[in-house]
């Protein structure tokens, strides 16, 4: 078996099962790194469950589960500034629609292929299931990079995207959103084109303008669920907030309305980063250089470097290739938010995190740790909030801007935020009761893997070989 934790009563059945189902999943996709790192997590925590369902391997769930329903992809032409012709690659990955239709972002990254957005779709069936609503799990993008685009070409890219994507969506077949690389402006050009090609205007993104079906809270509702999920983590050590030294790594959407809730919270941020550095502020970064931050990557679409240039009070690391550590990590915190990527923190890392006396990790970003990080985070017994629980605050928001558009009504700002708020609450309860039952207190990994996927199977049983 591999890195995580198993339970003492690991059943030696439901153990065979999933290494030969890891094994089948590894001679299938050779190569795609971050899709078997996710699939192993995720299966190797099953075992409690598959061994009070025996059903489960006799009706071949795992081996459906790692399956795409449906993986798309696509040529994505587009004319530059300068009159040159363009070529990016587009996906979607309809993972899983057994509990609704197809949910998850959208990822413009030059970094984006085929393994990346498959580990996103399958982490995102569990993710989805766990915020208790209907919505089924997929995830799509392109290696298209945004940065230093003028707005025009990102507009052109993305009406080419959408020239393919539309004919695979809709909103009871699959609703894709925001992620890397697209916010706010890109879901508009997307949405008027799939409006234009589709002739409908109706809930087929979320992330969408407030004036043309958007949900109040939606671009806060990652960062805010994750320091939500974080409070609850502390609760059950009769801890808060108040008073904690905090890193929280990228500087895009998750990381800005974490560092936002925090502060509201009465933590200290102290650090921040994006793909070219580490801004180290050890006077804590309070809610007006935030919002300078805000301006700076909202606005100006600048770079973290520009902070310590304005804030005399920081000092910038820039990123070293040649360093295998994160030097973001090495800064002595309390708590730590990764909001950035996936494999953002290794087992060095996690190592001095701990070694510093880093007591929570509440995971922003979509498998920021990897297994051997996770698996020191545990047995350090870090309150250890796992990105399919810790981030599930985005797509569940996602989700109440679909009730809002199917219903033609907007709840205030107030409303979203309190559901948001009970969403994360029950998310973490639901994970920590499903931890102790299965015979692994404390362990948020076990416990939202296997709540997030007893509530799939259980569908996929219901519905037949499909
Ligand atoms: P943004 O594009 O808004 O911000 C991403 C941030 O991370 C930027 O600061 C970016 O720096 C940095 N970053 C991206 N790639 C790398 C890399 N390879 N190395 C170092 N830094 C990097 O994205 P989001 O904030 O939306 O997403 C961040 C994470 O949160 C992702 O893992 C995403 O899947 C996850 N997530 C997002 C949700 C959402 O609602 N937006 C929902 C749930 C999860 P730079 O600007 O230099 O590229």
């Amino acid at each position: 078996m591999g890195v995580t934790t198993l339970p003492p009563t690991a059943n030696p059945r439901a153990v065979e099962y999933v290494e030969s189902v890891l094994n089948a999943v590894r001679s299938k996709n050779p190569g795609e790194v971050e899709f078997l790192q996710a699939v192993q997590e995720v299966l190797e925590t099953l075992t409690p469950a598959l061994a009070a369902h025996p059903e489960y391997q006799k009706h071949k769930i795992l081996e459906r589960l790692v399956e795409p329903e449906r993986a798309l992809m696509f040529r994505v032409p587009w004319v530059d500034d300068h009159g040159e012709v363009q070529v990016n690659r587009g996906f979607r990955i309809e993972m899983n629609s057994a509990i609704g239709p197809y949910k998850g972002g959208l990822r413009f990254h030059p970094s984006v292929n085929l393994s990346i957005l498959k580990f996103l779709a399958f982490e995102q069936v569990l993710k989805n299931s766990l915020t208790t609503l209907p919505m089924g799990g997929g995830k799509g993008g392109s290696d298209f990079d945004p940065k230093g685009k003028s707005d025009a070409e990102v507009m052109r890219f993305c009406q080419s995207f959408m020239s393919e994507l539309f004919r695979h969506i809709g909103s009871e077949t699959d609703v894709p959103a925001g992620d890397i690389g697209v916010g706010g402006r890109e879901i508009g050009f997307l949405f008027g084109q799939y409006k234009k090609l589709a002739n409908r205007f109706n809930g087929v993104l979320t992330g969408k303008g407030m004036n043309w079906g958007g949900s109040l809270i939606r671009p806060e509702a990652t960062g805010y669920g994750c320091v939500y999920f974080a409070d609850e983590m502390l609760k059950t050590r009769k801890e808060t907030l108040a008073g904690k030294v905090c890193l929280v790594s990228g500087s895009g959407n998750v990381s800005q309305y974490t560092m936002e809730k925090l502060l509201e919270y009465g933590a200290k941020v102290v650090a921040m980063s994006d793909s070219n550095g580490v801004i180290h502020d050890p006077e804590g970064i309070n809610r007006e250089k935030l919002i300078w931050v805000l301006d700076l990557k909202n606005g100006r679409r600048g770079r973290i470097k520009e902070y310590a240039e304005k804030f005399r009070t920081a000092r910038y690391i820039p990123v070293d290739p040649k360093l295998d550590y994160n030097p973001l990590w090495t800064i002595k915190a309390d708590c730590a938010f990764p909001c950035a990527t996936q494999n953002e923190i290794n087992a060095k890392d996690a190592a001095t995190l701990v070694m510093n006396g880093c007591k929570l990790v509440s995971e922003g970003a979509n498998m920021p740790s990897t297994l051997e990080a996770t698996k020191l985070f545990l047995e350090a017994k870090v309150l250890y909030g796992p990105a399919k629980a810790a981030n599930a605050g985005g797509v569940a928001t996602s989700g109440l801007e679909m009730a809002q558009n199917s219903m033609h009504l907007a709840w205030t700002r107030e409303e979203v935020d309190d559901r948001l708020h009970r969403i994360m609450i029950e998310i973490h309860r639901n994970a920590h009761e499903t931890a102790e039952r299965y015979g692994v207190p404390g362990n948020l990994v076990f416990g939202s893997n296997i709540a997030g996927f007893l509530k799939v199977a259980d569908a996929m049983m219901d519905q037949g070989v499909v």
